[in-house]
């Protein structure tokens, strides 16, 4: 019986399971994870779950039944060390897993802030259920939590932490939070709203000194001088592909395990999936690595595909989205090297679509509480439409006309 070995328990790792079920395979399937939960959702770790309003029960996929219905054997706590290519087993400290077909599917890990005081009690990454865990036993109102990183996860904890109550400030080392991910345009809305709300912004800040005593930070030291009262402290700059495993057998990586659009590595019988790849998207005809939830599904249908034999290949438009407060930001396309951004709708309102364009056609957009619209031009964008920027800019434009022809 054909047996394979997926090594992450994730969102890419699990749904390469599920996929391999629905698409008929009837081999051994065995999921190896090092957490100590069945697979869950990711992102409510920075919305509904740090806010504790979804109990940890509904944060998995699928129940233990499912799994035992499915055959799928889960080993939690498990971690793959090492593997042996010339028996084609997978060792952890005390056994090992022999396979047909080996999927990584390992994810990325925090990257780590490099400096004295970074293993305080109350300094937290978030990835993983038990970061959130740990980080609700010291959350209450009124204290101090200053995050360091002004991207998607330092601005879904600032929403949550004003939401309940304490006083939040990011420290961004650039010249604007989202700069890595967005235009000026919607960093500045971004900016302002949670500035709105109570969130103090210090942009340009670089963190010089976490000052602590008895192994928990009391404050926060900047270049600058200033020095910034901490109860709290949340790191979240960004993350790193789990690639140690991969490379250690061989594997190219570069910034993720270098797949194809099949998502098979350079040895016949080892895929990889999600955040730890870097993957070849015939959308756009080159390599790249993304850090979200719908390129973890969508691979993990390509995987299971490759290793049935079909024929389902990775052409998946790149799209993200996150909850700030009452916002859903929705984002599609890869937006660098745009040379115009337009905006549909009114910033002041918080509804409107930020169109970027490159030599004259629609290559991204960002949307705020424009949801239908959104699915439109991702849609159209996914499907390789070339929408016309000046289409875009008429005042009588409609997103509904792109599939009725009357524009
Ligand atoms: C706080 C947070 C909020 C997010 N919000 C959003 C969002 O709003 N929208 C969105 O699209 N995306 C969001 N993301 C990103 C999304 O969660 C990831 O893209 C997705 O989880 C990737 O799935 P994955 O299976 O590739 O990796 P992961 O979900 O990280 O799973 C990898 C698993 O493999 C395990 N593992 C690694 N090495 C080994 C080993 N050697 N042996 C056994 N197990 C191993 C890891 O511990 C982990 O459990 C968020 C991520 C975080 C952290």
């Amino acid at each position: 019986m054909t047996k394979v070995l997926i090594v992450g328990g994730g969102h890419a790792g699990a749904n390469t399971a599920f996929a391999l079920r629905k698409d008929g395979f009837d081999g051994e399937i065995i999921i190896i994870s090092d957490e100590g939960y069945l697979p869950y959702h990711r992102p409510p770790l920075s919305k509904d779950f740090l806010k504790q309003n979804l109990a940890v029960e509904k944060m998995s996929f699928k129940s233990a039944d499912f799994y035992e219905e499915q055959k799928i054997s889960i080993n939690l706590d498990t971690q793959i060390n090492s593997i042996d290519l010339t028996s084609n087993h997978a060792i952890t400290e005390d056994a090992s897993f022999n396979f047909d077909y080996l999927v990584f599917a390992t994810g990325a890990a925090p990257r780590l802030l490099p400096m004295e005081n970074a293993d305080s009690k109350n300094l937290f990454y978030l990835r993983q259920i038990t970061d959130v865990l740990s980080m609700h036993q010291q959350i209450t109102p009124h204290k101090e939590i200053v995050l360091i990183g002004g991207g998607y996860i330092g601005l879904e904890v600032a929403s949550a932490m004003i939401e309940l109550g304490l006083k939040v400030t990011i420290l961004e080392a650039e010249e604007r939070i989202l700069q890595r991910v967005t235009s000026p345009e919607v960093s500045q809305f971004y900016n302002d709203y949670h500035s709105k709300k109570g969130v103090r912004i210090v942009c340009n800040a670089k963190v010089t000194n976490l000052n602590a005593e008895n192994q928990m930070i009391n404050s926060v030291s900047l270049e600058s001088g200033e020095s910034l009262a901490a109860d709290i402290v949340l790191v979240g700059i960004g993350a790193i592909p789990n690639t140690q495993l991969a490379a250690s057998i061989g594997l190219e990586c570069d910034n993720g395990i270098k797949t194809d659009q099949y998502c098979r590595t350079s040895i016949p019988n080892i895929l990889a999936v999600g955040d730890c790849t870097s993957s070849f998207n015939s959308l756009y005809n080159k390599e790249f690595r993304l850090e979200s939830v719908p390129n973890a599904l969508a691979q993990s249908k390509v995987a299971s595909s490759s290793i049935l034999g079909n024929e389902l290949f990775n052409n998946e438009m790149p799209w993200f989205w996150s909850d700030q407060y009452d916002l859903k930001l929705q984002m599609a396309g890869l937006s660098s090297g745009y040379d115009e951004c337009h905006i549909i709708g009114d910033t002041d309102s918080a509804e409107f679509i930020a169109c970027y364009g490159k030599e004259g056609y629609l290559i991204a957009l960002d949307s705020v509480n424009q949801s239908r619209q959104f699915m439109l031009f991702k849609k159209a964008l996914g499907n390789g439409f070339k929408l016309e920027m000046s289409l875009i800019k008429d005042k009588n434009f409609q997103p509904e006309s792109i599939f009725s022809g009357s524009n």
